[in-house]
């Protein structure tokens, strides 16, 4: 049984949907005062307002991760909502796909800014706050794509999300003086709105390669971020924790399907 969370100011980019949304929905059901965020900011409100239905405390923030002034904001308005900041979940990414060839540079640039130069700017901005309480706990949403494996079409993507270990790394030995540890989760396949988009033969295809047998839910990758968020996780900095059904551990993807 973990410490609970209760009364923990939380944030959680990219909440209005998809894994940062199942982070938010659970953090908001152990008590956490979640701060919903997002660039559409009625998305984000209507998934806080889900949350404060089910009987938690949630709120929302329109802001995009790309941009400094806003996450500056963003911790601003945790501040003045919860009174400090505990705990931040840097989970806001995209998944453009392209073959290398025909990749452009404005879409390479523009998955850097969101998803490595995003996680820089969240963590940055959420620093004062945690450092001023002496403690913190950050967990970043890497992926499997990149630190671990390669998958066509993404090689911007898979850059973002190994870089975001890069920086988890020197980031943790950096803020273990003042109390806080920053580790990342790394989800495989996980069923999401922006997982759906990518169509019904990638799902199915997916889903063959997972030793478990299926695909991956948001609760899966949530529990394991609560787990990282918490006082008993207070040893662990650096780390990263796969959350992918076993996908990445077959030597022959196609031993396992017989085909
Ligand atoms: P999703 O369903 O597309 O949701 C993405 C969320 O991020 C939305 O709330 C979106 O809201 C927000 N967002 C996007 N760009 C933003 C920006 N610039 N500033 C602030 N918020 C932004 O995606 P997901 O599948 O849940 O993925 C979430 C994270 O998990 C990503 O980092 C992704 O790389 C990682 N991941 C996902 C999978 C998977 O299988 N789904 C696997 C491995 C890793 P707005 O568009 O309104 O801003």
């Amino acid at each position: 049984m973990l410490t609970p969370i209760a009364g923990r100011s939380v944030i959680v980019t990219g909440a209005s949907r998809g894994i940062g949304r199942g982070i938010a929905a659970l953090f908001a059901r152990h008590g956490g005062r979640v701060l919903v965020v997002a660039r559409d900011g009625a998305a984000a409100e209507e998934a806080a307002a889900a949350m404060r239905e089910a009987g938690g405390e949630a709120t929302s923030y329109a802001a995009d991760v790309a941009d400094e002034t806003a996450m500056a904001r963003m911790a601003e308005a945790a501040v003045s909502r919860h009174g400090g900041i505990d705990i931040l979940i840097a989970n806001a990414g995209i998944f453009p796909s392209a073959p290398l060839v025909m990749m452009r540079e404005a879409e390479f640039d523009q998955v850097m800014a969101t998803n490595l130069k995003g996680t820089f700017l969240a963590v940055r901005a959420v620093l004062p706050a945690m450092q001023n309480d002496r403690r913190g706990r950050i967990v970043i949403t890497s992926s499997i794509t990149g630190p671990v494996t390669g998958y066509p079409g993404w090689a911007h993507y898979g850059a973002s999300k190994a870089a975001q270990l890069g920086f988890m790394r020197t980031a943790a030995i950096e803020l273990a003086p003042h109390g806080i540890t920053i580790n990342a989760v790394l989800p495989g396949n996980i069923v999401t709105e922006g997982l759906d988009a990518l169509g019904a033969d990638y799902l199915t295809r997916m889903a063959r390669a997972v030793p478990l047998g299926r695909l991956g839910s948001v609760a899966d990758v949530a529990n394991a971020a609560l787990f990282l968020a918490s006082d008993e996780a207070g040893y662990i900095t650096g780390q990263t924790l796969i959350v992918d059904g076993g996908q990445t551990l077959p030597e022959s993807p196609e031993a396992l399907t017989g085909g």
